[in-house]
């Protein structure tokens, strides 16, 4: 039988275990708690949840977080089943009761007769076997520096600096336009652009009150953020003068505005493009603290962006992550070190549930690779492959933070031969979560004719 070694037992590694033992390989988890804490976790068990008790939207006709809940039960996945056990009633949203749901994913994994836990951290990044790293946003300052060693220290992040992500179709164009700072006026590439929202001298002061009223979330114990001069939020720029931001990210000049080339602007917000698909806009420079409803309606000052939509809000937090999109292959393997996948938050994404996905995948994709077997690309029409396919490509490698899973992630309907245009937003959602439960299902079923 084959062998797989999983480090770290949170959300990605409880799952990946549980994928592999049932498909037949032998596996060990290697979890460093109860013998070394995080400032987060409180606990000794598995799949502990360090914050809110929620995995978020259930809604799979609807939302993208829910669809990866479906994706993951149609894939018999262990986190969704257990927290289906221990659920609490929260509306639309997969709460759960936090403690018996850790007790009830560790029993699980203990009971499995594939399965041992080894209570030690890992130190090291391991030569032989087939490996799987999910030591999360927390890894073991250890481990951090093997993996930083490994991959060179710009590509391990201590703490993620989040710009909001609006989707681009949402953006008011009329108010808007596409420009790079000091383009000489040749025809703008749509690839490169960046799409410039202008601000008046009023609009700007009343921004910048906005911006010192706003409510912030303050860094927990342990969590001591040291900013780098480079990610500041903007909050801060703002409290170190009025002008400050004037100055950096909202700097005026070199740009003019197409749809009123007389008046200068006092300010302008830029947005640069945060996917290869062209349908995520970041929002230049705004790594943030302010509470996710502050955010909303402080961003909703800036002209053509009253009525936007985000697909993630800004935040910093301590977060430990690799830049995928240059170390990681299609199928999750460090390509210095093939016998070595990485599943979780470390790899980029965000959020319990797309870290335990990833985890799935992870498993699974090692399952056929112990099995020989050469499986197609996970479809980017479906949720997880839409995570997979970001982290590992579709994200710029230059200024890569992590990310949740979106429908900006998913390709256009249209490029799968189905009519989007003019439809509502909701009837497109239900088209895209049609689309990718039938392409999952597809997929799932060539893992599957894996022999056990
Ligand atoms: P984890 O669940 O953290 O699992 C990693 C495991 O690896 C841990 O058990 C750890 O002890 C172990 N480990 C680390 N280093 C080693 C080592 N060297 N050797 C052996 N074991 C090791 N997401 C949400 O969706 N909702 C939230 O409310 C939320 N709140 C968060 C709050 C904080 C403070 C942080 C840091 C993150 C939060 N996240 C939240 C983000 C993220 O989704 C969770 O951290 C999630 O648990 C990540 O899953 P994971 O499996 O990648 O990592």
């Amino acid at each position: 039988t084959h062998h797989l070694n999983i480090i770290g037992g949170g959300m990605a590694g409880s799952e990946a275990a549980w994928q592999a033992a049932n498909a037949g390989l032998r596996v060990t988890i290697h979890e460093m708690r109860p013998k070394v804490g995080t400032f987060a976790h409180r606990t000794g068990d598995l799949g502990e949840m360090v914050c809110s008790n929620s995995f978020r939207s259930d809604d799979h006709e609807q939302n993208a977080v829910g669809l990866l809940h479906w994706e993951m039960r149609a894939a018999d996945g262990l986190i969704m089943q257990t927290a289906q056990k221990h659920r609490l009633p929260a509306g639309g949203a997969l709460a759960v009761d936090r403690d018996p749901f850790a007790a009830s994913v560790t029993a699980a994994l203990k009971a499995h007769p594939n399965i041992d836990v080894v209570y030690d951290e890992i130190t090291d990044l391991p030569r032989d076997g087939q490996w799987i790293i999910a030591t999360g946003p927390l890894t073991s300052g250890a481990l951090a520096e093997a993996i930083r060693t490994e991959t060179g220290a710009d590509s391990l992040a201590f703490f993620d600096a989040i710009a909001p992500i609006v989707y681009a179709d949402t953006v008011n164009m009329d108010v808007a336009w596409r420009q790079s700072r000091y383009d000489k006026g040749e025809t703008e590439d749509e690839r490169t652009a960046y799409l410039n929202c202008p601000m008046t001298k009023d609009q700007y002061e009343a921004f910048i009150d906005a911006l010192l009223a706003a409510e912030k979330t303050e860094f927990k114990d342990g969590e001591t953020a040291a900013y780098f001069d480079g990610c500041l939020p903007i909050e801060v720029m703002a409290e170190r003068g009025r002008e400050t931001l004037r100055f950096g990210p909202m700097k005026p000049v070199g740009l003019t505005n197409a749809h009123d080339p007389e008046t200068k602007a006092y300010a302008v917000v830029q947005l640069r493009r945060d996917n290869a698909l062209g349908t995520l806009y970041n929002i230049v420079g705004f790594q943030t603290k302010m509470k996710y409803g502050a955010q909303k309606t402080v961003f909703a000052m800036i002209s053509g962006l009253e009525t936007a939509e985000f697909a993630r809000l800004g935040g910093i937090h301590r977060n430990t992550f690799i830049n995928s999109p240059v170390l990681l292959d299609h199928q999750m393997r460090l390509k210095s070190r093939p016998n070595i996948r990485f599943a979780g938050q470390i790899t980029g994404v965000e959020g319990y549930v797309e870290s335990a996905a990833m985890g799935l995948l992870a498993a699974r994709l090692a399952v056929a690779q112990a099995h020989g077997i050469d499986l197609p690309p996970v479809p980017n029409t479906t949720a997880m492959g839409a995570l997979v396919h970001h982290i590992t490509g579709g994200a710029d490698a230059k200024t890569f933070q992590p990310m949740n899973v979106n429908f900006g992630l998913f390709p256009p309907l249209e490029a799968s031969g189905i009519k989007g245009g003019r439809r509502g937003r909701k009837d497109r959602y239900k088209a895209y979560t049609d689309r990718a439960k039938a392409d999952w299902t597809a997929w799932l079923a060539q893992t599957e004719t894996v022999p056990a």
